[in-house]
């Protein structure tokens, strides 16, 4: 099996476990939430960065957005910060694309 954890996460974690998960994308926690509310979006495919991505992913991207806004409505976000976190010297620790959204809920 591949080294990288997020690819681990997709492949063992139970379906309770994702916020949201598809055949494309799916949506969890951070394990160590830097706000009230931390959740991330990744890719099922291995795409290392930002830096890794071409014009093949443009449809997949734009949906990871849009899903990344659809979360944070059902968790009752009223104002959040969307982060993609790119290269050692923009602080990406595990190099499998990610979205984070950040925010407090007001539900
Ligand atoms: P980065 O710094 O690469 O943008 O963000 C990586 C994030 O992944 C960190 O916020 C970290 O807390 C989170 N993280 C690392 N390992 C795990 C894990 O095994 N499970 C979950 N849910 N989050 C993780
Ligand atoms: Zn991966």
């Amino acid at each position: 099996m591949t080294d990288c954890i997020f690819c681990k996460i997709n492949a063992i974690l139970t379906p309770t476990e994702f916020i949201y998960k598809d055949e494309e994308m799916s949506a969890f926690y951070d394990i160590s939430p830097k706000a009230p509310v931390h959740f991330m979006i990744i890719p099922k495919l291995h795409i290392e960065s930002m830096d890794a991505l071409t014009e093949q992913h443009i449809n997949l991207i734009g949906k990871m957005m849009l899903k990344a806004s659809t979360l944070a409505k059902e968790h009752g976000l009223k104002g959040y910060k969307v982060k993609i976190n790119t290269g050692v010297e923009g602080g990406q620790e595990v190099f499998h694309l990610h979205i984070h959204v950040l925010g407090r809920s007001y539900k």
